[in-house]
């Protein structure tokens, strides 16, 4: 039968949340975790870990149908693969810095400098869209120890906390691009393979959606309930049930995680009491 694909991180920042996606999608794998390869006992999947870097070339050559990797990586170099879903994990950016001690103005800054960083792609395209002239020395790890060693005036590179620019000296003057992890998949999947992928979409999209909303449950009195009901911007309107009590009724809804404090606020103001905010575990919008 036919099966999808699916390229992970083996062992890094990606690794452990990729695959924590997939078992809320309810997929369940064998045969261990972290080998080279894991076949899923309940779902027409496998799972190849691989190092990061290689994800978007084994999925461009279809040796995977579709892998798990941080934008960075991608925006790097031009591979023909789509970019169908944002993950919402591995959040960083890729930032300019330079030695704390050094005035800095503009990115004109940069003219003359020699730059250290392991993705020249795209620091390449910022330093010429602002016609900078600066010279790009690739390196492949501790990119942040090169100006303090006298290799580099700046570094471009991937920053999350900031804490590793601070502990060595630098500071950072220009966020250049945003990144998270995403799903890439090849362009050019059979129509059995592009189903599967569906329903792979469907559930993960059920499982972020649920994650971004909560339920919540309260006793309203009635003669506020109308302006109550306003207050909450329901998945569609909520549900309203006659307490015991009389004069009060009970009203559930969705809320978005985002907007849940504001909200809390003003049903408390209008008499709301009993307010349950509870998790939701899949949501199919
Ligand atoms: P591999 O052995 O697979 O090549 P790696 O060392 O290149 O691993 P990791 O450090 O595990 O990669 O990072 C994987 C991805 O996690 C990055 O490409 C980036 O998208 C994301 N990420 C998020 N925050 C950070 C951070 N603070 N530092 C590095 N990467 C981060
Ligand atoms: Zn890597």
């Amino acid at each position: 039968m036919e099966k999808i694909k699916v390229a992970i991180q083996k062992s890094g920042r990606l690794s452990e949340q990729s695959i924590g996606l997939l078992k809320e999608a309810g997929i369940s794998l064998t045969n261990g975790e972290r080998r080279l390869v894991s076949l899923a006992s309940n779902f027409p999947l496998e799972i190849l870990y691989l190092r990061d870097d290689d994800i978007p070339q084994y999925v461009a050559d279809n040796v995977a149908d579709i892998g798990i990797v941080g934008e960075n990586v991608i925006l790097e170099k031009d591979y023909p693969v789509d970019t169908i879903l944002k993950l919402g994990f591995g959040k960083c950016r890729l930032s300019l810095a330079i030695p704390k001690t050094e005035e800095y103005a503009s990115a004109s800054y940069f003219n003359g400098k020699k730059i250290a960083t392991s993705y020249p792609g795209i620091l390449k395209k910022f330093l010429d869209s602002k016609s900078i002239d600066a010279e790009i020395h690739v390196i492949s790890g501790s990119v942040e120890i090169a100006p303090g060693i006298g290799l580099a005036d700046a570094i471009f590179d991937i920053v999350s906390s900031g804490s590793t620019l601070i502990s060595n000296g630098l500071k950072e003057v220009e966020v250049v691009a945003g990144s998270e992890a995403v799903i890439i998949a090849n362009d050019q999947m059979t129509p059995a393979k592009k189903k599967i992928l569906e329903k792979l979409l469907f559930r993960i999209k059920a499982v972020q959606a649920a994650k971004s909303n909560k339920y919540i449950l309260l006793n309203a009195p009635n003669e506020n309930l109308d302006s109550i009901i306003a207050t909450i911007p329901g998945m569609k309107s909520p549900t309203v049930m006659p307490l015991a009590e009389p004069g009060w009724s009970s009203v559930h809804s969705v809320l978005k995680e985002n907007e849940f404090w504001e909200i809390i606020d003003k049903l408390k103001d209008l008499g709301a009491q009993g307010i349950l905010v509870i998790p939701i575990e899949k949501m199919i919008v």
